[in-house]
């Protein structure tokens, strides 16, 4: 049996991972330790849920992420750090991604992958760029919201359930992990040319996230989703101690022109009432 990586941030592309003839698993994590020890409940959730697997690629989008790839319970040679820049607009940023792709290709040659020829990756990129577009999109009546803000984990999925009950319906999902963080469809020209860099350009320069410098990507995603889906609301996801996602709160209402609020995750089941409340709240305020 092929090994397998884990990994949770979008900014590793599957599709390198496969190329190698290993396999691709994107953590779904649970658990984590409570906010009162200090770090952020989701990198540590990844952290445990990835320990158990072959080799881990963790990244530097935040320094939660990159101190949990030097405290988890893994074989220090089984473990990633990516680098990826929070700046992305300059060639030197670019560069720098694309050097840290064969970093990791060859991480992955070390693993027992095999380093694939450019037809091979190409072949891997159109069958993801199908996969990603031929999922259609079902929303259900209701008043409709946005889910905007980082992954999350098993347990806090009772927040849709949450907005379909007090009358809702999340009718565009900007969680991370999501059609937010796919990456614009790839080129065929660009595969012909040179699949990696093809793989790097829609990778690197099109994902929108919270991390980015400038954010403008996450700006102007939201703004064209909300507008084409007539969104009413945003309902920002943030866990403790993350101040990626907490600095987005101003970004997003000055932005956006909707009501937002934020909700903290990864604190004590006590709070679960106060979270569901002002779900409910907000709901009946745009009804
Ligand atoms: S939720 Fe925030 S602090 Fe936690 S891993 Fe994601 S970006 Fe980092």
């Amino acid at each position: 049996m092929s090994v397998s990586i884990a990994y949770l941030s979008p900014f590793v592309p599957a599709e390198w991972i496969e190329a190698h003839g290993l396999r691709a698993r994107r953590v779904e994590a649970e658990g984590g330790v409570s906010a009162a020890a200090g770090a952020c409940p989701l990198a540590t959730a990844f952290a445990q849920c990835a320990s158990d697997r072959d080799a881990v690629v963790f990244t530097t989008t935040c320094d939660q992420m990159r101190r949990m790839a030097e405290r988890c319970c893994i074989d220090p040679s089984r473990v990633f750090l990516m680098n990826v820049p929070a700046t992305w607009e300059t060639a030197g940023a670019f560069a720098l991604y694309t050097a840290e792709l064969r970093r990791l290709g060859r991480f992955m040659v070390r693993l027992g992958g095999i380093a694939p020829a450019a037809q091979q990756l190409a072949t891997v990129m159109r069958e993801h760029d199908i996969a990603r577009r031929s999922g259609a999109v079902v929303v259900d009546g209701g008043t409709p919201v946005a889910m905007v803000g980082a992954p999350l984990r098993r347990e806090d999925r009772w927040l849709f359930d949450c907005v379909n009950h007090a009358g809702g319906c999340v009718a565009l999902d900007a969680t991370e992990g999501g059609p937010r963080c796919w990456p614009a469809q790839f080129d065929e020209r660009g595969m012909a040319a040179d699949p990696l860099a093809e793989l790097a350009r829609k990778y690197f320069l099109t994902i929108p996230d919270a991390f980015r410098r400038p954010d403008t990507l996450l700006q102007e995603y939201l703004q064209r989703e909300v507008a084409l889906r007539t969104i009413r609301g945003v309902i920002l996801v943030r866990y403790l101690w993350c101040d990626q996602w907490h600095a987005q709160l101003v970004r997003l209402k000055e932005s956006l022109k909707i009501p937002v609020i934020e909700i903290d995750l990864g604190g004590q089941d006590h709070d679960l009432p106060r979270i569901r409340t002002r779900i409910e709240s907000l709901i009946g305020i745009l009804r």
